[in-house]
């Protein structure tokens, strides 16, 4: 059977070349007479496989030595309350921009630990279908944390908020990260889940800068404090290991297409498919967001009744096309577009649109 067109929001598509790697690697990983999941994480050829892909992180995003890059676990949901435990003390206030579920979850964790929080910005008022354009900072805050693209919605932000100086930048990137070039120095931390843009699912990236991390809490549950994880270089425990080692072949993937220059070109060219798909349509298609603050990475969009949108999806599926049904949340349909979607699906999927509209429109 041929692989399908995969428009899953994460876990996502991986690169065919990745898979056809791990996959020559599997049972006898060169040479060794082992695979890389029965390998000690205290091995040397598995240190080189961590080293590797922490040098490639440092790499695509041309990350000097003031900043450091961590591998952990429990996903993007558990830096919903790491980043408040490490960083709201001391009196500092965590300082949240909601842009949809994944922030609400970021808000929600941060009420249970009793911390003070204060909502800088919000798109509630219009179903989270734009990018707020200015915030109000609290006094003393911890950090300002913002969702750089929101996976349910299917909204982005393409500019950078502008904070005060001095004022901490965090962001969840769990759905655009690697996407395109961004400036990591106006970033005090990012971190992203790998399943949606660079792996399977399993762990999250974390990029810090040195400087901040040395502000954090001390004396934190071991497993919750970043200094830990950072001085014992991600393996304070066993760190997933077979997963990292397969973001560790997705970044070469990435470096060998050309790095985040590509990557952000290729991801344009298959978004812009899509979105003139829906603006060609006359309103048989009908885009979420606003324009301006549309997704590169989901694409959201609803059709004129709730069986259309039914039919829409399994007739794509009998099309070869899958994942398209929108979040439950947000309704409708979605198309993910992330990095390791080759650009034919997006293709495909652009022109099967326009038929479904020829014959049901
Ligand atoms: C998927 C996602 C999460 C949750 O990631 P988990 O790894 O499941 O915890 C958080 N934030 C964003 C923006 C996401 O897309």
């Amino acid at each position: 059977m041929e692989r399908v067109h995969n428009f899953n929001a994460g876990p996502a598509v991986l690169p065919e070349e990745v898979l056809r790697e791990a996959q020559a690697d599997l049972f006898n990983y060169k040479g060794m007479g082992l695979s890389v999941m029965e390998m000690s994480h205290r091995s040397k050829e598995y240190q080189a496989i961590i080293d590797e892909t922490h040098a490639a992180v440092k790499r695509i995003y041309n990350l000097g030595d003031d900043y450091d890059v961590l591998f952990l676990q429990g996903g993007a949901s558990m830096q919903f309350l790491m980043v408040p435990m490490n960083f709201a003390h001391e009196g500092k206030i965590a300082n949240i921009i909601h842009t949809g579920v994944w922030s609400k979850k970021a808000i929600g964790e941060i009420k249970k630990l009793g911390l003070p929080l204060h909502l800088a910005a919000s798109s509630e008022d219009k179903n989270h279908s734009y990018i707020p354009k200015t915030h109000t900072l609290s006094e003393n805050p911890a950090y300002l944390h913002i969702t750089t693209n929101n996976t349910i919605y299917g909204t982005e932000w393409h500019h950078d908020p502008i904070v005060k100086a001095g004022v901490p930048l965090i962001a969840d990137m769990s759905s655009n990260f690697m996407s395109k070039p961004i400036d990591v120095q106006k970033y005090s931390m990012i971190y992203a889940g790998a399943q949606k843009n660079v792996g399977p699912a399993g762990v999250v990236v974390v990029i810090i800068k040195k400087d901040f991390l040395a502000t954090a809490k001390q004396g934190l549950p071991s497993m919750m404090d970043y200094n830990v994880a950072a001085s014992n270089g991600s393996m304070f425990n066993t760190p997933p290991t077979f997963t990292i080692y397969m973001v560790g072949l997705v970044l070469k993937w990435i470096e060998a297409m050309g790095g985040l220059d590509k990557v952000a070109l290729n991801n344009q060219a298959k978004a812009k498919y899509i979105y003139d798909a829906i603006d060609s349509s006359n309103g048989f298609y009908k885009g979420n967001v606003e324009k301006e603050d549309r997704s590169l990475m989901n694409i959201t969009f609803r059709l004129a009744t709730e069986d259309m949108e039914a039919l829409f999806i399994s007739e794509a599926k009998k099309a070869g096309m899958i994942g398209l049904k929108g979040h439950r949340l947000s309704g409708g349909c979605r198309a993910s577009t992330y990095n390791s979607l080759p650009l034919p699906a997006a293709h495909a999927l652009a022109q099967f649109m326009g038929e479904f509209m020829k014959k049901n429109g």
